[in-house]
């Protein structure tokens, strides 16, 4: 198989995504629905700065209307809080997303779920992580379901599949293996304290690892014709963007491969449209 074969575009996925939110929210707005997103950004992290400017670029593209609502590093617990009350009760405002990290001073916990479950479109607070669980319909993390939307694009099937997670944090390691187990795999969940990472990566028919490390994951760690799921985003020596998977080394071992970037980073993207055109289709339900 030609090496080109084997990756996983996330670019024609998160477009056919886009374009079919582009029609929801005409239809909505034929229905005098007008989905609105709000962003809040506290600080300026850089890193988090060129995401929300992004998520802006998606919402104007499809014609979600969205707003960035940004407050000094210096904000307290209670004027934050204040402000998610004050767009819990704006009927104009469908989702409500608060761009992490938050600075020291703020428990990120309170703030999350200070967030209306029914507005909560990255699926952080703690009513749709237990209703995910649980098998109940929910606002599921933007970046987990987009590991399943890339793994549906590949084609595998996941019944009865060993899959190999590594990472447990909550947004992406903990809800993606329960995605996966309620596709009928097998998971196992990696973490630092894992010892003999490779023994389990070598059994696995899907890897999917989340670290946070550029080139954790390599090639002598997989089984031959193993599905990797890359969702790391990392700046590697020379500057660029990479994974956690050492693309050089899989890319002969693997069937498929996530390529960074361009693979799940667009499908978070794009959930997070959905995501909002779900809670403005949920009004009146
Ligand atoms: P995180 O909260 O820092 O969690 C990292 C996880 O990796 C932890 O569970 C940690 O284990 C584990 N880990 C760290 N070092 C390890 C090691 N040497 N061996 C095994 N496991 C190890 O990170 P995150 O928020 O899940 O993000 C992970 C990566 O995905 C980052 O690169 C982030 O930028 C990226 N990301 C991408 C997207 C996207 O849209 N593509 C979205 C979100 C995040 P412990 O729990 O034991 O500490």
């Amino acid at each position: 198989m030609l090496s080109t074969d084997k990756i996983i575009s996330g670019k024609e996925v998160a477009a056919n995504i886009k374009q079919q939110v582009k029609r929801d929210v005409e239809k909505l707005n034929r229905q005098g629905i007008y989905p609105k997103l709000s962003v809040i950004m506290v600080g300026e992290d850089p890193a988090s700065m060129a995401y929300v400017k992004g998520k802006h670029k998606d919402c104007a593209e499809c014609g979600i209307i969205s707003e960035n609502i940004t407050f000094p590093d210096s904000i307290t617990q209670r004027e934050l809080l204040r402000e998610i009350e004050r767009l819990n009760a704006d009927s104009t405002v469908h989702g409500i997303l608060v761009q992490l990290p938050l600075p020291k001073q703020i428990d990120e916990y309170a703030v999350i779920n200070a967030i209306s479950p029914s507005k909560d479109v990255d699926g952080f607070t703690a009513v749709n992580v237990g209703n995910l669980n649980i098998g109940k319909d929910c606002f599921v993390p933007c970046t987990p379901q987009g590991c399943i939307d890339m793994l549906d694009r590949a084609g595998v099937d996941l019944m009865g599949k060993d899959v190999v997670v590594i990472g447990r944090s909550n947004i992406v390691g903990k809800p993606v293996a329960t995605l996966v187990l309620k596709r009928s795999a097998t998971v196992t969940i990696c973490h630092s304290r894992t010892q003999n990472i490779a023994d389990k990566t070598r059994n696995a028919d899907i890897v999917i690892v989340a670290v946070g490390k550029a080139g954790f994951l390599t090639g002598d760690m997989l089984k031959p014709g193993a599905v990797v799921i890359d969702v790391g985003i990392n700046r590697g020596r020379d500057g660029k963007l990479c994974g956690d998977a050492d693309f050089a080394s899989c890319i002969d071992v693997v069937s498929k491969i996530t390529p960074v970037p361009g693979g799940v980073g667009l499908m978070t993207r794009a959930n997070l449209l959905k995501n909002t055109v779900k809670s403005a289709q949920n009004i009146g339900k």
